[in-house]
């Protein structure tokens, strides 16, 4: 058992110490962090022995290669004798007895901010500052007793300075890993031990020169990993080629470098070291002990049985559909209100299959109706038949759910999208019994909005979902009940979904026309007036049979009646896609805070105006002071010539300013 004092960048708690206490602190060894500033300073500590080894991160699965880090390793003579790969995965961490409301700003290094851009689109509240050290902001949280402010770390971070949790893997792609090096003074000696290695050369200027040194590690069953061009310092257009390659067989490495060597410049050998584990689950809770025995680190990934199988993630690209005459793409879903018959479900599958118009089938299996004593579905003994209906058709099958037991039985029956409805949505308690209930499938969630008109307990819903680690969610308008009597069953209450896409332009939103209307005669100025406003797809309810339907039989149509009236609707022009939608509306709205500034401003302007003329006129003074403007003016000119404003634009405005000014005081 051995104590090695590991340098990194950074602070205790950082993503370099998980990778350093997972990669030397097994099989009983402590591992004890060197912080340092810079990665130069990882490497001196560790070439002045103050440090036993170095991890030092190498490359990114979003970022790419860290290549100042390369440049490192060429620089130092020092050794690589190991690699291990971290998956990051973002969390926001608080003083404890903190809720994510009571959270103003978050501060965290540029790149972790970019990462988990689409988790603080939902909190607008909360102000997101650039820091250099994210791990280093957990600490001072801690040390300073700071509360309202959050920082984004790793879960060590959060136990080491015992911070509280408040959402975990704020990414928004989950495929985010990092590849560490441990590095060393002393280097791994070639044995059967070692699979890997990372090795720098340079070749001549000749054609071919490249490709041949490339053939040679083919022809030994050398397998090259990673191959990255690094430019020589200080001699321009130069570049050490650095290769990660790995073999089965330690004499085919051996041997590939003999017949290399003599073609080679300058080839130096990194290190030669065992390859990490890549596989680590998605689904992983890496739990790690700090304290006495801090070295045993407990990777469940393997013994964790995720709850359902990775097959039966749909990608979220599989739920869109292209509109009939624009290339915009548009999430299509129909079918009927409930689950009546196998064959109805089946006959209704089919008919809507051939209309081309839906990728998602619908039909209700627990029916929520407002009365006892109704139709309230057939439960469990309907999935098969919807099982057999995606089957059949190839159509994603999406069910309405509202509680755990619901949501595991759709999980049974590979139901691919579940909705919470609009009588579940208002109920906190429902929406998180099922938010925990799908945490860690990746099955899609959609929501549809409550039934009083409250912005909040919609937006509330899907944030529950969204904490739970829920990614594909949609948003249904599906109309309120406000108690007063109109043409519609549900009123539509167009300004709601305007502003839930305005707090949430990264969540798709459909209409739900059936449940809006009541009645199929109604239904196409309704999706026409969702599609003018900018919706991004319908669901809507289809039977093969309306009028005999066992529930909603008003407002459902037949699969070719649905055709038709899709077909004959104005649908809009390409439209741009949710990333441009939510910078033009991030855009605009801080044009929007600095228009509403720049008027306050003016007013401000005005007032002290008014407090001079008060003064002039009371000592009896010139109101036009042509040297004073002049003077203003100058001062303006010059500050708007440093910031690019042409002249003419500072003149104006100004001018207008003056007059105004002079006005008011004459008064
Ligand atoms: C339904 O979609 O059949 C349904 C019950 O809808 P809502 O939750 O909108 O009333
Ligand atoms: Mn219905």
């Amino acid at each position: 058992m051995a104590t090695h004092k590991i340098a990194i960048q950074g602070v205790a708690g950082a993503f370099h110490d998980i990778a350093a206490r997972r990669y030397f602190g097994t099989g009983g060894n402590t591992v004890e962090i060197i912080e340092c500033e810079t990665f130069a300073d990882v490497c001196d500590a560790v070439m002045k022995n103050e440090a036993t080894e170095g991890m030092m991160a190498i490359e990114n699965t979003i970022a790419g290669s860290i290549l100042p880090n390369y440049a490192l390793l060429q620089a130092y003579n020092l050794s690589v004798i190991g690699e291990t790969y971290v998956r990051i995965q973002h969390n926001l961490l608080a003083l404890p007895g903190q809720k994510i409301q009571d959270i103003h700003t978050v501060q965290a290094h540029p790149m972790a901010l970019l990462q988990c851009r689409d988790f603080f689109l939902m909190y607008p509240h909360i102000r997101v500052e650039e820091a250099f050290d994210t791990a280093g902001i957990a600490r001072k949280i801690r040390q300073e007793n700071i509360k309202g402010v959050a920082a984004i770390a790793g879960y060590l971070a959060a136990e080491l300075y015992e911070l509280e949790t408040l959402a975990e893997g704020l990414e928004s792609n989950k495929q985010n890993f990092t590849r560490f090096l441990a590095i060393s003074r002393v280097a791994n000696h070639l044995s059967r031990e070692f699979d890997k290695t990372s090795l720098g050369f340079r070749v001549s200027h000749t054609s071919g020169s490249l490709s041949d040194a490339l053939a040679n590690f083919k022809r030994n069953r050398i397998n090259l990993t990673k191959i990255q061009s690094i430019p020589v310092i200080g001699v321009p257009y130069e570049y050490t080629i650095h290769v990660d390659m790995t073999w089965e067989d330690v004499t085919d490495f051996e041997q590939a470098i003999k017949e290399f060597r003599p073609d080679a410049l300058e080839l130096r050998i990194f290190g030669i070291y065992k390859e990490g584990e890549k596989n680590i689950d998605l689904t992983t809770k890496h739990h790690i002990t700090v304290g006495e025995d801090n070295a045993e680190e407990v990777i469940d990934a393997k013994k964790a049985e995720p709850k359902v199988m990775m097959e039966k993630v749909q990608p979220w690209q599989k739920w869109i559909q292209p509109a009939p005459t624009t290339k915009q793409e548009y999430l299509m879903i129909a079918g009927p209100c409930s689950a009546e018959t196998e064959e109805q479900v089946l006959e209704t599958a089919r008919r809507i299959k051939a209309t081309g118009k839906a990728s998602v089938y619908r039909a209700g299996v627990w029916k929520p109706r407002t009365r006892a004593g109704g139709f309230e579905g057939h439960g469990i003994k309907a999935l098969p038949w919807l099982q057999r209906a995606k089957e059949e058709t190839g159509l994603l099958m999406g069910v309405e759910v509202a509680t755990a037991q619901h949501v595991e039985d759709c999980l049974k029956y590979g139901i691919d999208v579940l909705w919470v409805g609009a009588r579940t949505t208002g109920n906190p308690f429902s929406v998180q019994e099922i938010a925990d209930a799908v945490r860690g499938t990746g099955v899609g969630m959609m929501v549809k909005n409550p039934i009083s008109p409250d912005l909040e307990l919609w937006i509330g819903a899907l944030e529950r979902l969204y904490l739970a680690g829920i990614s594909n969610l949609v948003a249904i308008h599906r109309g309120f009940s406000t108690g007063e009597k109109t043409a519609y069953r549900n009123s539509p209450n167009w300004s709601l979904p305007m502003q839930f896409r305005s707090r949430l332009p990264h969540i798709p939103l459909i209409n739900d026309p059936s449940h809006i209307t009541g009645k199929r005669a109604l239904l196409s100025e309704v999706a026409q007036k969702a599609l003018d406003l900018g919706m991004d797809g319908f669901i809507i309810e289809s039977h093969i049979d309306p009028d005999a339907a066992w529930t909603d039989a008003a407002q459902q149509l037949t699969p070719e009646d649905l055709r038709d009236m899709l077909d004959n609707l104005t649908w809009q022009p390409a439209r741009h896609n949710h990333d441009d939608v939510q910078k033009l509306d991030t855009l605009r709205s801080s044009i929007d805070r600095l228009d509403a500034e720049f008027v306050d401003l003016l007013a401000a302007r005005m007032n002290l105006v008014r407090e001079i003329g008060e003064y002039k006129r009371h000592n009896n003074i010139e109101i036009n002071q042509p040297a004073r403007w002049q003077d203003v003016m100058q001062k303006r000119l010059a500050q708007g010539g440093k910031l690019k404003l042409p002249d003419s634009f500072i003149q104006d405005i100004f001018n207008r300013i003056h007059t105004e000014s002079v006005d008011t005081q004459a008064k």
